[in-house]
């Protein structure tokens, strides 16, 4: 099936690049989120992502303006979702908050909507339930800067309906994304199920002692050709997010080697305003 209306509910970070990106390759836009200020700043960044389109993709006026026509901003579910073909969920990343938004959006979207999700950390199964339909609910996953990273991550839980999956990966072409498809659930999608323990690996190869920032990254760079080693990537990725993760795993696991990453990250980084690239310095200088 073609879908013509998409309903981008959620207009934080990330639904606003979602929004834009899918407006922009031509699909009528519903922007959904719970009130009037939060549309406002939606809007503004929208507007935001304008120049940023102009400068990365070398897009016209034209086709900017085109995008900015065929938005609709609404703050009440049941005219956002009328006439829906795929929502695209991009609420806050809470159990709570996108089961009780799924129980609503199944009374007011049509039956024949597809509901996707564009959550990074919790899995499809954990609130599947709540669609009412979760045959036509699937996760599709984009990444921070989405015109530019533009991977999209379709996954399926146990019962999603295949030709649904295959219809979803079909619109993510079709939106400018390059799509990989994800046959089962797993936590972390393959983007992260491939980063995150190489990330970790270094920061605890640095903190035991092994090797040196520049080695480690060296080391990486020389042996598989890639442009960046792993705390060139930490950098791209904000230390205060990797923090997050350290403290997190030191939390949970005991382990002593993720407490001393968790302690290094927050008195000689965080603590110092050094986030990496997007404050000019982290591992690096920028
Ligand atoms: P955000 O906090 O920037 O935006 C969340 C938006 O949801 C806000 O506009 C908020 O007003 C709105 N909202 C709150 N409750 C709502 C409700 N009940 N109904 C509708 N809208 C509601 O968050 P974000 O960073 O855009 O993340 C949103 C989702 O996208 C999360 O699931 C997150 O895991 C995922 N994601 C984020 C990133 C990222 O880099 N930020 C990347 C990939 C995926």
């Amino acid at each position: 099936m073609e879908y013509t209306n998409i309903l981008i509910a959620g207009s934080g970070v990330l639904g606003s690049q979602i929004a834009f990106q899918t407006a922009f390759h031509g699909f009528a836009v519903t922007v959904y989120d719970i009130n009037d200020e939060a549309l406002n700043r939606a809007k503004e960044r929208i507007e935001q992502l304008k120049p940023l389109y102009q400068a990365d993709l070398g897009a016209t006026n034209e086709a900017l303006e085109a995008a900015m026509a065929r938005f609709t901003f609404q703050s009440d579910l049941a005219l956002a979702a009328a006439n829906a073909d795929l929502v695209i969920e991009s609420v806050p990343e809470s159990l709570e908050i996108k089961i009780d938004f799924y129980q609503k959006l199944a009374l007011a979207a049509p039956a024949h909507t597809i509901f996707a999700t564009n959550s990074s950390t919790l899995l499809p199964s954990q609130f599947a339930h709540a669609t009412g339909r979760p045959e036509q609910f699937l996760a599709l996953h984009f990444a921070n800067e989405i015109w530019k990273n533009n991977t999209a991550e379709i996954m399926k839980h146990a019962t999603t309906d295949e030709h649904v999956f295959n219809d979803v990966v079909a619109f993510a072409k079709q939106i400018g994304m390059v799509a990989l498809p994800l046959q089962k659930e797993q936590a972390g999608y393959i983007v992260n199920s491939l980063l995150v323990p190489l990330l970790s690996s270094a920061q605890k190869l640095l903190v035991t002692g092994i090797a040196d920032i520049e080695t480690i990254d060296k080391t990486w760079m020389v042996a598989t050709g890639a442009p960046v080693g792993p705390f060139g990537m930490l950098d791209i990725v904000g230390i205060n997010t990797a923090y997050h993760i350290a403290r997190t795993r030191a939390e949970h696991t005991g382990d002593e080697a993720y407490q001393a990453v968790a302690d290094l990250l927050k008195n000689d980084y965080v603590d110092q305003g050094k986030l990496g690239k997007a404050t000019g310095e982290g591992f690096y200088t920028y």
